[in-house]
């Protein structure tokens, strides 16, 4: 059956300016790292694309190497866009990236032109689209001049091959002098995807700093620790988690003390009528700098709570000061 998007999927979800740019993200953004690889199952990876979009959220984000195998996300990609969503390609913000290891030899990782070109074309081979909407240098490379990979995406976007430029994991000096290189080159940087949870708040020592100044969006990935501030590990470690993969989340990390954490935080989301999965992705967008959270998905119910988290994202003074004293 031909699918056919909700006709309420632009009532409720937010959409937020990215930057000083023309363009506005969802709230919650869907990642495909995890859950639409070739070792996942299509169907399931369908449905939560079609709930994602029926439920508002427009921006789907890729990579060259989410899997697996390493490749394979953007290639099922392509298949739900051929199925699914060509009819509304305009009504959509996709993007990718490249920066990990990607093909043996010494052009398959990293900041090289030479490398970031040859993946975006793969990239777009993969999803067989003429363009995308984002393409992100995925990581800072320390031995590449950053005018080279400025240059490239520069390259990207004036080729045709994207319509803007963003990068991800820069730390604030990294960022400032990115943005300038882009700046000059007459590509502006778009935006910066950093990780951010509640466990996570590194950009908060300089880089939303750098961000307002430089008039950059953000959209953070892993808001929820990779389901760590969930209700899912309260209880030991179910089998079908990411955890019990061994892939992104190392079980080990997963200490008793975080627990304890974790289980303070819930109660100060059921204090507050939420999960704590709500609370989680509430609190990332308390952050004004945050344009989107970035969620991952493994069932059509986490992208259906994740969006749910929209009708309370307000925090009082003493609930912030609750969830610090959790995480102390
Ligand atoms: P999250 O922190 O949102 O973790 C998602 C995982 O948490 C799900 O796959 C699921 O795991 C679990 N989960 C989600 N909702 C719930 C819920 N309501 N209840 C219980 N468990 C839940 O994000 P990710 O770490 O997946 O990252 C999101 C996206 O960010 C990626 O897909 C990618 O696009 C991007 N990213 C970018 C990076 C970069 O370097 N730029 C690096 C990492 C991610 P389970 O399988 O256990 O059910």
């Amino acid at each position: 059956m031909d699918y056919l998007p909700a006709d309420s999927r632009y009532k409720s979800m937010l959409y937020n300016r990215v930057g000083a740019s023309g363009i506005r993200l969802p709230a919650i953004s869907l990642g495909l790292w995890h859950n639409f690889g070739d070792v996942d199952v299509f169907q399931n990876g369908r449905t939560i694309a079609r709930r994602a979009f029926d439920l508002g959220i427009t921006h789907f984000d890729l990579a060259n190497n989410y899997g697996p195998s390493p490749g394979s996300a953007e290639e099922n990609f392509g298949a739900l866009m051929r199925k699914d969503f060509h009819p509304f390609r305009d009504e959509m913000i996709i993007s990718s990236k490249a920066g990990y290891l990607m093909w043996p030899g010494p052009y398959g990782e990293w900041g090289s032109r030479k490398y970031l070109v040859a993946s975006c074309d793969q990239s777009l081979k993969r999803m067989g689209l003429p363009c995308v909407d984002i393409f992100y240098s995925h990581r800072f490379d320390p031995e590449t001049p950053l005018e080279e990979t400025m240059g490239a995406l520069d390259f990207i976007v004036r080729s045709g091959r994207a319509l803007y430029a963003g990068i991800s994991s820069y730390n604030p000096e990294q960022t400032a002098r990115a943005a300038k290189l882009l700046r000059e080159l007459g590509t502006p940087c778009l935006i910066h995807q950093p990780k951010y949870n509640m466990f996570d708040r590194g950009i908060e020592n300089g880089l939303t700093a750098t961000l307002e100044k430089e008039k950059i969006g953000c959209i953070v990935f892993s808001p929820l620790a990779q389901g760590l501030l969930t209700n899912k590990y309260l209880n030991g470690i179910p089998e079908d988690s990411r955890a019990a993969k061994h892939t992104s989340l190392d079980p080990d990390s997963i200490t008793h003390d975080k627990v304890e954490k974790v289980k303070k935080l819930n109660d100060i989301a059921k204090a507050r009528h939420q999960s704590l999965a709500q609370m989680a992705v509430a609190w990332t967008l308390r952050n004004k700098v945050v344009t989107s959270s970035l969620i991952g998905a493994s069932k059509v119910a986490h992208v259906e709570e994740a969006v749910a988290a929209l009708n309370n994202l307000s925090f009082s003074a003493s609930e912030l000061a609750a969830i610090e004293a959790a995480l102390k």
